[in-house]
């Protein structure tokens, strides 16, 4: 019987033995470019750790939900609306996204954004805005161009 090694090497942005899946179903909700690795997911922990790269130019979801987000910028220059705000982010940088904060990453032209995502399990469902949600988001100072780029 051969035991599964504990150790998974990384080369390029993979990692041994983890697939390569989809951001999400397509027609979920509007997003550009993203792959997803499920690297650890551990009910024991209550946790799972992913691990997300858009291409140059790629965006997430614009959403929010119960669950928080810890992020870990590993790879490549983006930026990020958390809450009511666009950082500029890049590789080791922490993200702490908050219980029903609407959030989304967007890559820079010219190189990836990869990062490691931390969440439940156990998680609700992503609430996508309605117009009044994003015409509310829009008139918040800096949100309107990413906002026009990304949604
Ligand atoms: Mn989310």
């Amino acid at each position: 019987m051969s035991e599964e090694s504990p150790v998974r090497r990384f080369q390029d942005f993979r990692w041994q033995q983890v697939d390569l899946l989809a951001y999400k179903q397509e027609g979920d909700a509007p997003f550009k470019d993203i792959t997803r690795q499920v690297l650890f997911q551990f009910p024991d922990l209550d946790g799972e750790l992913r691990y997300f790269e858009m291409a140059p130019g790629g965006h997430s979801t614009l959403e929010r939900h119960q669950h928080r987000h810890a992020v870990m910028i590993l790879r490549g220059h983006g930026r990020c609306l958390v809450k009511d705000k666009v950082f500029n982010v890049g590789p080791n940088d922490l993200v702490d996204i908050a219980a029903l904060s609407w959030h989304q990453f967007k890559a820079d032209a010219g190189e990836p954004l990869g990062f490691l995502c931390l969440v439940n399990v156990l998680r609700d469902k992503p609430q996508l805005p309605t117009e009044s949600d994003l015409a509310e988001l829009r008139r918040l100072p800096g949100l309107s161009a990413f906002l026009t780029e990304t949604c």
